[in-house]
């Protein structure tokens, strides 16, 4: 328990890296996004009003015809926004199943070389779920893998994808994961994979996981087979530490994380980019089937706020947030219905405020 509140202090300080000194207003882009996004972005610019952080948003919404530039539904404008202001706020963006435009999560990861994508996950406390201290971090490779967007199909019933995997992009997150390591006071480094069966591309992946693990002798380094990975992240989160993976598991496993500690209504992200650029998002997406009703949590979002503070040393901003949302949810009295309560949005965005 002390090296994990020691973990948490640590992270607190420094949750992704690189940052800026200044307390003047900062511009920091926003994505609304779509479904529950509006309502959530709704709660964080309430709560950073209420904080008074020095944030000036710069809005972007997603629009209604393709643009050319970016081949979807993001304007190249939004995009040129984020590189100018190296630091954002996103909100989930729907993909249609199985058909239609490129997806937006993709443009936004390829077009600004996000390459890691950051999750951690840990227990509330005062929230109950069968385990009490689960304390985790996934680190997702965020621009290739199966996602690459290579499909097409081969003669009439037959369709084929195309899993890429470089060593340029492994090595680059595989860095990113031990040096997280090393700087949060964390131990481990698990690589994840399924190199039995992908043997060149999870075979690649690991080979360079490797050869940056060499680097950080102090950092404990394993390899685990992801089915295996799953039944233990099941039987005892406890067994890891920072986890870093191809995108498509990397997807998987952390909503698998997030069903831990009481569902993707609590699990944060932040994307980093090449130069430093940091766009925060929940890891969860549009929940069509609460959107517009004033039920989603917005903790998820507030809490990818405040990594995105920490990432600009509002060191205190992001405490005092972080410190209200998890003593509203520990008092129990406002809490949203994926958590068992039965307030609002609103409600319990206003709880927040009242707790800061
Ligand atoms: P989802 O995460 O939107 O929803 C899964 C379940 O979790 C739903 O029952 C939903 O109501 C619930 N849920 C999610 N967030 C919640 C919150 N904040 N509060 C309360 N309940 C919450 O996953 P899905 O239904 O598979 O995807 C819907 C759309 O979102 C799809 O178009 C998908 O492509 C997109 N998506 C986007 C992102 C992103 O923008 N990064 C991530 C995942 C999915």
């Amino acid at each position: 328990m002390a090296s994990r509140i020691l973990r948490q202090l640590i992270d607190n300080r420094q949750v992704v890296g690189r940052g800026f000194c200044s307390q003047a207003p900062i511009r920091a882009t926003l994505f609304p996004g779509d479904g529950i996004g509006p309502e959530i972005a709704d709660s964080v610019k309430e709560v950073f009003n209420a904080a008074d952080v020095p944030i000036e948003w710069e809005e972007h919404y997603v629009g209604t015809e393709i643009d050319p530039r970016t081949q979807s539904f993001l304007t190249w404008e939004s995009l040129e926004s984020v590189r100018r202001n190296r630091v954002g706020l996103k909100g989930p963006m729907a993909t249609p199943i199985g058909k239609g435009h490129r997806s937006l999560n993709l443009t936004l990861r390829k077009e600004l070389n996000l390459y890691a994508n950051v999750r951690p996950c840990y227990s509330l406390p005062g929230y109950k779920t069968r385990y009490d201290d689960v304390d985790l971090i996934t680190i997702r490779e965020n621009t290739e893998g199966e996602y690459s967007g290579l499909e097409h199909q081969v003669v009439r019933g037959v369709v084929e994808s195309l899993k890429i995997i470089t060593r340029q992009a492994s090595l680059r997150v595989a860095e990113y994961a031990f040096h997280y390591a090393k700087t949060h006071g964390r131990q481990r480094v698990s690589a994840i994979h399924k190199a039995n069966i992908m043997q060149k591309t999870d075979g690649l992946f690991l080979k360079c996981c490797r050869e940056v693990a060499e680097k950080y002798p102090e950092i404990t380094y394993e390899e685990v087979v992801i089915d295996n990975c799953c039944m233990m992240l099941v039987k005892n989160p406890a067994l890891f530490d920072v986890l870093v993976m191809p995108n498509l598991y990397g997807d998987i496993i952390s909503d698998l994380c997030a069903g831990l500690i009481g569902g993707l209504g609590l699990t944060p992200s932040c994307n980093i980019g090449e130069g430093g650029i940091a766009l925060a998002e929940a890891v969860h997406g549009s929940a069509p089937d609460i959107a517009g009703k004033n039920l989603a949590n917005p903790t998820a979002l507030l809490l990818s706020s405040v990594m995105m503070l920490r990432h600009l040393n509002l060191t205190d901003k992001a405490t005092r947030i972080q410190d209200a949302i998890i003593n509203t949810i520990a008092e129990g009295k406002y809490r949203t219905a994926d958590l068992g309560g039965s307030s609002t949005t609103s409600e319990f965005t206003k709880a927040i405020c009242d707790h800061l």
